[in-house]
């Protein structure tokens, strides 16, 4: 797997910390990323939509490659995420749920087939 890279910059070559957080902010943001068949590509921020996860810190990133047009979906790490939330990327947050085992399924189904599965149910309880 290869390695989440984004770096920064403005077009106009002006160093970030010589600008004010609105001119940033409002400023031509390129992001470059890498495709996986491409390599290197440049993205806006209205080309990435950012998921993350329950607790917001740490999720994922997509985009369309400019180039190949091929979805691409990376890891995206707290850093990146600070990164990418500064720049105004659109951004959504999904619910990690832990999908159900055929294990616990299987646990589920015996435990219905038991003659007394009721009663050990409410003894349970509390
Ligand atoms: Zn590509």
């Amino acid at each position: 797997m290869t390695r989440t890279r984004i770096v920064l910059y403005r077009l106009r070559s002006m160093p970030m910390s010589f600008v004010t957080e609105a001119e940033w902010r409002t400023g031509m943001t390129t992001i470059r990323t890498t495709c996986e068949t491409c390599g290197d590509v440049e993205l806006t921020t209205a080309d990435i939509a950012l998921e993350l996860t329950g607790s917001g810190d740490e999720g994922m990133y997509r985009f369309v490659c400019p180039s190949c047009a091929l979805l691409q979906r990376r890891p995206a790490s707290q850093r990146v995420v600070t990164i990418l939330l500064a720049t105004g990327v659109a951004y959504e947050i999904t619910v990690d749920a832990t999908p159900i085992t055929e294990e616990e399924i299987a646990h589920f189904v015996a435990e219905l087939e038991s003659d007394d599965w009721f009663g050990r149910l409410v003894a349970s309880d509390g």
